[in-house]
């Protein structure tokens, strides 16, 4: 097996992925294929909507067509020439409570099928269950997870290893950690289905990241039951490389129109929200009209365009390195997804660990939950871990944002620089000038043109949340510093008292010299006069 990643942002990537039947690109989709009632036939699926690999449920295959799938191939049963991907039956035991089949015979089946993705059958934990009952599913899955590798036959079939655990984050940490012993090509988070159903996207946000944080990152990750387009970015942010969707299906029976944001009832429907060729050609009030089954199928097939193009954005924005932003403007979607992403603060030091460093296009910051972001994580950890000031600096001079970027370009520093002109060269070495700014805190002046520090857009005026963060990044850095004092240019309007108070504290604190001075015309004149006096005895230039 070969998985080779081409393009990275957060946790989610381009790649490339090897399997017998061709090669697919991820993120990907698979359609879920219930031969048995089947809205839009295999073919059609790949020949007209591009998805390149679908799911179909082995369990179900053997149960209804016996033998069949076996002598025709499976390729040939579905007429599909693209990747099949095959689950166990691990979901009807969620539903039904067990199946008629032992792991052995599945294993069995799903190669003499010839399917290319196959998964064991492994015991889903479920939800509202005892931690007795989780402990017991994840250790039978282990067990049979160990058992596959005695009895498979084949060596050209991709097997996946589905992670178990619930809502028992240790659990699902232990089931991870273990699994990954095991040389699976693919892993997966099983059971997510009801906690996605109950929107619940911050639980999600926990089990998805325990277990790729005790996973092998490399390996694919496959989201099972993540079938709807409004959370694909969510998952694919934190690192699934695979989805199977029988939403668009489902969903299709009950009249539920798909949008990239959210559902939609037919009804509800005055025009379609959607170019594509199904909603090009007809209004909502024609489709509603039309037999029950011709009209499952027209929503079936949007709900498809509409997942696909949800994909295709968000492996645009992987490669503009924008997918921040485009999982942000989905976040606002819903409040679900939005208490989601502020669950990520929990996890904002792996997420920075495993982000791309540099990127293509600059930073949109629009409010707090943003200061999880990669880039903001580590410039916090940088600046903390690997700055010093310079040497001969002894007076902090705190200027505040401008517009103009970088900081050293705008007009307010120019009038400091002509300032300062007044003063001897060797005196000007003992001032060290640093904006402090949102996101990112604080930045030296000799730091304002590395990327992404200059290249970031903020909405002015800042959230009480990110006026906090900067006030605590400054207070970090003048304690963590060996100034002798600290001037503030204060911009009242921007940053209230907030920053101005933390300096003033921390400076106590140390017992070192402080003296704000409020921005405007007036601290041109003042804070000269300041330095001169004697405790700084900076010395005109004559
Ligand atoms: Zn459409």
């Amino acid at each position: 097996m070969s998985f080779e990643v081409r393009e990275r942002d957060l946790l989610a990537r381009i790649g490339r992925l090897k399997t017998k039947s061709g090669t697919v690109e991820t993120p990907l989709l698979f359609p879920v294929i219930n031969p048995a009632i089947q809205p839009i036939p295999p073919r059609r699926i790949r020949e007209e909507f591009g998805f390149e690999a679908l799911i179909t449920n082995a369990y179900i295959l053997k149960r209804r067509f016996q033998n069949q799938p076996a002598e025709k191939g499976l390729h040939n049963f579905l007429d599909f020439k693209g990747v099949i991907m095959t689950d166990s039956g691990a979901y009807q035991i969620l539903v039904y409570g067990d199946v008629e089949i032992t792991p052995e015979e599945i294993v069995d089946y799903q190669e003499r099928i010839d399917t290319d993705i196959a998964t064991i059958l492994d015991w889903p934990t479920g939800w509202r269950v005892s931690r007795r009952y989780a402990e017991q599913t994840v250790n039978e899955t282990l067990k049979r997870a160990a058992e596959l590798f005695k009895v498979k036959k084949r060596e050209d079939i991709l097997w996946v290893g589905p992670v178990q655990g619930g809502r028992y984050l240790d659990l699902v940490a232990w089931s991870a950690s273990e699994m990954a012993k095991l040389p699976f090509d693919i892993h997966a988070l099983g059971s997510p289905t009801e906690v996605m159903e109950n929107y619940r996207f911050d639980i999600l946000v926990d089990m998805l990241l325990t277990a790729k944080m005790n996973l092998p990152i490399e390996r694919p990750f496959h989201l099972f039951g993540a079938g709807h387009p409004f959370m694909f970015s969510l998952a694919v942010a934190l690192g699934c490389d695979f989805f199977d969707s029988a939403a668009y299906a489902i969903y299709a029976r009950e009249n539920r129109y798909m949008t990239e944001t959210g559902t939609v009832r037919l009804e509800e429907l005055e025009f379609f929200p959607c170019a594509c060729p199904k909603c090009s050609d007809k209004n909502p009030k024609e489709v509603a009209e039309l037999p029950q089954k011709e009209r499952q199928a027209f929503i079936a097939e949007h709900n498809l365009y509409a997942c696909s193009a949800e994909i295709k954005r968000i492996k645009q924005a992987i490669k503009e390195g924008r997918l921040w932003e485009h999982l942000e403007f989905r976040a606002h979607g819903h409040p679900a997804l939005l208490q989601a992403l502020k669950k990520l603060k929990k996890y904002e030091g792996f997420l920075e660990k495993h982000s791309p460093t540099v990127k293509r296009s600059g930073l949109f910051f629009f409010d707090s939950v943003g200061l999880v972001r990669p880039e903001v994580v580590r410039h916090r950890i940088r600046l903390s871990e690997r700055y010093a000031p310079p040497k001969e600096a002894e007076i902090l001079i705190l200027m505040p944002q401008t517009r103009t970027k970088p900081y050293h370009r705008s007009e307010e520093y120019k009038m400091l620089v002509k300032m300062l002109r007044e003063f001897p060269e060797g005196h000007l070495q003992r001032l060290h000038v640093c904006f402090y700014e949102a996101p990112f805190g604080v930045i030296p002046l000799e730091l304002d043109e590395v990327y992404p520090l200059s290249q970031h857009e903020t909405a002015m005026p800042l959230d009480k949340e990110t006026v906090a963060y900067v006030a605590s990044q400054v207070a970090d850095f003048i304690n963590r510093s060996n100034y002798r004092a600290v001037l503030l240019l204060h911009n009242v309007e921007d940053w209230g008292e907030e920053v101005l108070k933390a300096c003033k504290k921390v400076c106590v604190a140390k017992g070192i010299a402080f003296r704000s001075f409020k921005m405007g015309r007036k601290w041109v004149k003042s804070l000269p006069n300041f330095l001169r006096k004697k405790a700084f005895r900076l010395g005109d230039r004559s």
